[in-house]
């Protein structure tokens, strides 16, 4: 099996329709680059740089974070690289931080939360990933966004920092792209200044389908009774497709469910254009989505939710099988 992903690495994953999605990898881990080349991924569309984190007993300093970053970059050779800042809190506890006595960490002081009120950290990121960078082209995105005025305060905040590392007479990256994690439904109803000013949004699907169906993702019992393909949840990443459409607003899904095929196909068939998984999934999903027409796939999701399906799943799987897929 292995060669015949390998056959597949350098081809597009383009529908038999005749739609290219691009198919990036979430990495967070310097062993997880080498599968940059391996994969045929585009690019990381997911850096998760709370690893370095969560393995140290206490904060990387600035030298460390920059060395990180540039071999980060040095790796993708111009793919590229989506840096999510700090994601922690919740189920990411710092060893080094004074642990909250919180009832609902999923809901509690997390992610950008805690990036905004401490906001040291995030500065001291910022400025390691624009010494790491050292003028090569980068994205950075913030994790947990819920209302407009957060991705704002954190964007202006990196602006700062550019402008001062510019001062200071450092090399400015040729390109920083600065966007948002959607995570939290409340993000998709935004105003549509927040779609103007993001120069990307990337579905964070677990949290998104956490807080979506109020269902604990770490909670087995819980999260089985509801998957991406519930009608609802379809039609909730139908109506963020159209609001990021609507401004232009590049669009991607970093999720797990964008690594499992058919989960890939309907969001392709729903409209995202962007998909980013773990490496080992690019192949399997490459497979499904060359020999898919994303018309019918749609087709297929839209009459279920005319008849008023609850979950699309049996119907796409059917559609599938029937089509030799
Ligand atoms: C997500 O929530 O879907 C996501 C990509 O981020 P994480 O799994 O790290 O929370
Ligand atoms: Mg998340």
């Amino acid at each position: 099996a292995a060669e015949a992903w390998r056959a597949l690495r350098d081809e597009p994953a383009q529908t038999l329709d005749g739609v290219r999605i691009g198919l990036h990898m979430n990495a967070g881990l310097l062993t997880d680059l080498p599968s940059l080349e391996g994969s045929g991924a585009e690019g990381v569309g997911l850096y998760r740089t709370e690893l370095q984190f969560l393995i140290r007993a206490r904060v990387p300093m600035r030298g460390e974070q920059a060395a990180l970053y540039d071999r980060v970059l040095s790796h993708s050779r111009g793919k590229r690289v989506v840096f999510r800042t700090l994601d922690i809190g919740s189920d990411k506890v710092l060893p080094y931080m004074k642990p909250q006595d919180e009832p609902n960490p999923a809901l509690g002081w997390r992610a950008i939360r805690i990036s905004l009120d401490r906001p040291n950290i995030l500065k001291m990121q910022v400025q390691s990933l624009l010494r790491g960078a050292a003028g090569r082209p980068f994205a950075i995105m913030f994790p947990m966004i819920t209302q407009a005025s957060e991705f704002t305060a954190a964007r202006d905040m990196v602006l700062e920092q550019l402008e001062r590392h510019i001062r200071n007479g450092w090399p400015a990256p040729q390109r920083l792209e600065i966007g948002a994690m959607l995570e939290t439904p409340s993000l998709a109803f935004a105003p549509d200044r927040f779609f103007r000013e993001s120069d990307f949004i990337s579905i964070g699907g677990n949290d998104l389908k956490q807080f979506f169906f109020a269902a604990d993702r770490e909670n087995e019992r819980v999260r089985k009774r509801y998957d991406m393909f519930n009608a609802s949840y379809l039609r909730f990443i139908e109506l963020i497709v159209q609001r990021c459409e609507a401004h232009g607003t590049p669009l991607s899904y970093c999720g797990e469910d964008s690594g499992r095929p058919l989960e890939a196909l309907a969001l392709a068939a729903m409209g995202l254009r962007t998909l980013s998984m773990r490496p080992a999934s690019i192949g399997p999903v490459k497979r499904l989505l060359r020999s898919a027409d994303l018309r019918e796939a749609r087709g297929v999701i839209d009459a279920g939710i005319a008849r008023g399906d609850v979950n699309l799943r049996g119907p796409l799987a059917g559609w599938a099988r029937d089509a030799g897929l």
